[in-house]
């Protein structure tokens, strides 16, 4: 059997035909211009997923269904893109809308929606690090901080769309301004976005720090890879930006592990490629945290990237 996963983002819909054991048979894609409105965004994903289907002979015999992960708040059971600032969406039935443009195959098969972190999280449990695992949380540090739980082998994302964002838990009373609405969101402070921030204002407050060399002074060019390799080279200010860094994203994942003991957390995202100069400190500082004793939870870096997306939208018709 097959399954079809979609990863609709802000930039590229990618769609990929998926084997029951995870693997990515094919992948087609195309630019998402969401300006465009999710209609004709919708029409392209439902032409993507046909010349899939065509090329390999697929009806509802062979597969099970399409899958598709989106940005934003989603209200699965109802199949309902709820809000998406990312490609620009406000209530729309995405489900309904794709069953009933591919005609009689749309009412044989399964079509399922829900956010791209949950999706991502799914793809890891089936096909990536976390396999095997029973319990396992998939943090994403990117623009924001995205989050996917999966207990038992399946999602959890609550009663009502939006649950599951771990990346809005507040750890700074009367922080900085999240986009949220709310003030000291771990989002804020634990993602590359809000790294960067903190690296550009700490670089402009000393001069002599290496960082400002590494960006021929233009801190329009920071990122989050900078501070690391200037930390590698010895840059006092580095380290400490980095210690405080770890520390805010240790803070967010001690209530995540004392939550949830889940038995793996899987970091990914671009700040995770810096991989063991990463996870290192982050474990040994929470080591130090955890309520409990003896802290079980295993920390990795993610395994799939953004493979991950695509494998748990297509897994969402079994789960
Ligand atoms: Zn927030």
């Amino acid at each position: 059997m097959f399954y079809i996963g979609v990863d609709l983002g802000g930039t590229n819909i990618v769609v990929g035909l998926v084997d029951e054991k995870g693997n990515i048979i094919e992948k087609v894609q195309k630019p998402t211009c969401r300006e465009r409105g999710i209609r004709r965004i919708s029409d392209d994903i439902i032409r993507l997923c046909m010349s899939i289907i065509e090329k390999y002979n697929l009806d509802d015999m062979n597969l099970v269904g399409i899958g598709i992960g989106a940005p934003g708040t989603i209200d699965r059971k109802k199949g309902r893109i709820v809000y998406s600032n990312n490609i620009a969406v406000r209530d729309f039935d995405i489900v309904s809308y794709i069953r009933r443009k591919l005609g009689n195959l749309g009412k044989r098969i399964l079509i399922e929606v829900a956010n791209d972190a949950d999706c991502a999280a799914l793809g890891e449990v089936k096909a990536g690090r976390a396999k095997g695992y029973n319990s396992a949380i998939v943090i994403t540090l990117g623009t924001g901080v995205g989050s996917g739980i999966v207990i038992d082998g399946r999602l959890f994302s609550g009663c009502q769309p939006g649950g599951g964002e771990l990346g809005h838990q507040i750890i700074v009373k009367d922080g900085k301004p999240c986009t949220c609405g709310n003030k000291g969101c771990f989002e804020v402070y634990g993602s590359a976005l809000g790294f960067t921030n903190m690296a550009r204002e700490i670089a402009e407050k000393y001069p002599d720090s290496i960082m400002n060399k590494m960006v021929k002074g233009n801190l329009d060019k920071m990122n989050a890879k900078v501070p690391f390799d200037a930390a590698k080279q010895g840059d006092e200010v580095a380290v400490k930006l980095l210690d405080q860094y770890i520390t805010y994203l240790a803070i967010g994942l001690n209530n995540i592990i004392n939550a949830f003991k889940p038995e793996i957390i899987l970091i990914g995202g671009g700040v995770s490629r810096q991989k063991e100069s990463l996870i290192f400190p982050l474990r040994k500082k929470l080591k130090n945290m955890v309520f409990g004793g003896k802290m079980m939870t295993e920390i990795q870096v993610a395994a799939l990237g953004s493979e991950a997306g695509i494998v748990g939208a297509a897994m969402l018709c079994e789960n």
